[in-house]
C-alpha cells in the first residue's frame, strides 16, 4: 500500500549535519520513495542549509502560530531522488550559527525553537495540503510532536487517521528543561506527570516521544535491547520495557550515492573490490595531507567522530604509552570536548609523523581519511548503531570497535582460519581488550593474502538502504493497523 509518509528531523544531509541522524534523514526518504511512498521530509532552516547546493525555494507560506514569537515561513528543496523536503525558517529561533547551541550544549531557548518548530510542522502539512498516514519522528527535538498530536491537536479532523513512529538515534540526548519551560510549549500543566512529560521534576521531550508516539523504533536490534536495561536506558528503561512490544530495532544502512569509492568524487582515486590497487593512491594522498611519515610496511589507523565520552577516547587516551610502541599511524578527525582536543593535539605535536589531528567538522576530509586508512577505530562505550564503521567496511578499511549497539550488529569478528568476518571486536571497554584485537589486526596486516581477503569481506557486505527501506515500511503498515 502506497502511503503518504512525513518524516520530520532537525537536521538532514545535505541541508544540516552534526552526526548520523543527518545521514539517515536524507537517505531513508530516497530509499521509501523507491517503495512508491508519497514521502516527504520537514526541518528547521538554518544558515548552513544554503551552502548545501541545492536549490531552495520559497513557497509564499507562513506560519504564525498563537503561542510563539515573530513567524515562520516555508520553503522547498528536493533531496536525492526527487524527494520533497519542506524548511521552516525563523529568523529568531533558526537563523543562528549553529544547529542546537555552542559545541556540548543547547540554546537556553531550546524549548522555545523545537515546540515552535514542533507545532509549525504541523501546520505546514495543512497548508500544504498533505494529510500524512504516518509522521515519523526523529530524536528528542521532534518528540512533542506526537503529544501535541493526542492533545491539542486531538480533535483536528486532518489528522484523524494518522499515526506516529518515534525513531530513537540516541537515548544519551533527552531534551530534559526546567519544570518552569513547560508554558513556553503551550501545552497544558496537567501533562507535567509520572506517565507524561515529567522526568525526575524536569520536562523531557525525548520522553513525550517515548509515551505518547504510536510506536517505537531505533537504530539497531542490539541497542533496542540495551536500551531496557539500566545500564545503558539513561533513566529511561522503565519507559522501555513498558513498550516493548511496540519498540522495533531497525538497522541503518550506507547510503551509496555519497559513500561508495568507486564513485565517491571526494577522494582521489576510485577504487573497488576489483581495483583495490587504487587505494594506495588515496593512502599517498592521506600521507601528504598530514606530512606523515609511517613506514611503507605499517598501517594507518584513523577515528572519524564526535570527540565526546560515549565514543570511547578515554580508552585511547589510556592506551596513548601502548599506541606509541606500535608501527602505526593514527589520523583523527573530530570535534567536541576540549579536554579531549588537547589531548590528541599534543600528542601530535609529541609525535608528528605518526599521529595526525584535524580539530574541525569537515565532511570531505572524512572521505579522504576513510579512503587512505587501512583500519579504523571506533571503540565506544555505547552506540546505537554507528554509520562510519559501515563506511570504512565500504572502502575497505577495516573496523576494530567495541562489541557493542549496532557495532556489535553490523561487524563480524574475522577469522585468519575460516577467512570469514570483516573486522575485530572487544567486549569488555579496558585498554587490555581493546589492544588485543588492534595486535590480532595488526598481525593480519602482515598477511598480504589475509589482509585482502578481510578487506574484500567487508567491501562487498550489503548495508544498502533497501533493506532497512523495507523494514521501515513494513513498521509503518503495522503503525497503522495498531
Ligand atoms: P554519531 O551520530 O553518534 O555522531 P555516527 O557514526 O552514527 O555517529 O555518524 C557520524 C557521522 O558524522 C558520520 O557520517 C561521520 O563520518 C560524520 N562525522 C563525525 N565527525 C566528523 C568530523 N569531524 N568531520 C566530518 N565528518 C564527521
Amino acid at each position: 500500500m502506497k502511503l503518504k509518509i512525513l518524516l520530520v528531523s532537525a537536521e538532514v544531509y545535505p541541508f544540516a549535519k552534526t552526526g548520523g541522524l543527518a545521514d539517515v534523514s536524507g537517505a531513508l526518504p530516497p530509499a521509501l520513495k523507491k517503495l512508491d511512498h508519497d514521502i516527504r521530509v520537514i526541518m528547521p532552516q538554518y544558515p548552513c542549509t544554503a551552502k548545501a547546493g541545492r536549490k531552495i525555494q520559497p513557497l509564499k507560506i507562513d506560519l504564525k502560530l498563537s503561542d510563539f514569537n515573530g513567524k515562520g515561513t516555508l520553503f522547498s528543496s528536493e533531496l536525492t531522488g526527487g524527494v520533497p523536503i519542506y524548511l521552516i525558517e525563523h529568523d529568531g529561533y533558526f537563523n543562528r550559527k549553529h544547529i542546537y547551541g555552542e559545541p556540548g550544549s543547547d540554546y537556553p531557548d531550546s524549548v522555545e525553537r523545537f515546540s515552535f518548530f514542533s507545532q509549525a510542522v504541523l501546520e505546514a502539512v495543512k497548508r500544504l495540503d498533505f494529510k500524512p498516514d504516518i509522521i515519523h519522528c526523529n530524536d528528542w527535538h521532534t518528540g512533542l510532536i506526537p503529544v501535541y498530536l493526542k492533545s491539542l491537536y486531538r480533535n483536528d479532523p486532518w489528522f484523524s487517521q494518522t499515526k506516529t513512529l518515534f525513531s530513537i538515534h540516541n537515548l544519551g540526548y533527552q531534551g530534559n528543561f526546567p519544570h518552569s519551560h513547560l508554558k513556553v510549549t503551550g501545552l497544558d500543566e496537567s501533562l507535567f506527570t509520572e506517565e507524561g512529560l515529567e522526568f525526575y521534576n524536569q520536562i523531557s521531550f525525548l520522553k513525550g516521544g517515548l509515551i505518547f508516539s504510536d510506536t517505537l523504533s531505533t537504530v539497531s536490534p542490539t541497542y533496542s535491547q540495551e536500551i531496557q536495561t539500566q545500564d545503558l536506558g539513561f533513566g529511561m528503561q522503565g519507559i522501555l520495557q513498558k513498550r516493548s512490544d511496540s519498540l522495533h530495532g531497525i538497522m541503518n544502512g550506507v547510503d551509496e550515492t555519497v559513500w561508495d569509492p568507486e564513485t565517491d568524487p571526494l577522494i582521489p582515486a576510485n577504487y573497488g573490490p576489483k581495483s583495490l590497487s587504487q587505494k594506495k593512491q588515496c593512502r599517498e594522498d592521506l600521507i601528504k595531507i598530514f606530512s606523515l611519515r609511517p613506514n611503507k610496511k605499517s598501517p594507518i589507523l584513523c577515528m572519524i567522530t564526535r570527540l565526546s565520552q560515549q565514543k570511547g577516547i578515554d580508552l585511547i587516551m589510556e592506551a596513548r604509552t601502548a599506541l606509541d610502541e606500535l608501527d602505526i599511524s593514527l589520523v583523527i578527525l573530530g570535534t567536541g570536548s576540549a579536554e579531549y582536543e588537547s589531548f590528541f593535539q599534543q600528542w601530535s605535536k609529541d609525535r608528528p609523523d605518526n599521529i595526525a589531528t584535524a580539530l574541525k567538522f569537515d565532511e570531505s576530509l572524512g572521505h579522504r581519511i576513510l579512503a587512505g586508512s587501512d583500519m579504523f577505530l571506533m571503540p565506544s562505550l555505547y552506540e546505537p548503531c554507528g554509520l562510519t564503521q559501515m563506511y570504512a567496511l565500504k572502502y575497505g578499511t577495516v573496523p576494530i570497535v567495541r562489541a557493542v549497539g549496532g557495532l556489535k550488529d553490523s561487524i563480524q569478528e574475522f577469522s585468519d582460519k575460516t577467512g570469514k568476518g570483516t573486522g575485530f571486536k572487544f567486549k569488555i571497554p579496558q585498554t587490555k581488550f581493546f589492544l588485543k584485537s588492534l595486535q590480532k589486526a595488526l598481525s593480519c596486516f602482515q598477511q598480504t593474502q589475509t589482509w585482502k581477503k578481510l578487506m574484500l569481506n567487508g567491501m562487498d557486505k550489503d548495508n544498502s538502504w533497501e533493506f532497512a527501506a523495507k523494514q521501515y515500511s513494513s513498521l509503518y503498515q503495522k503503525t497503522l493497523r495498531s
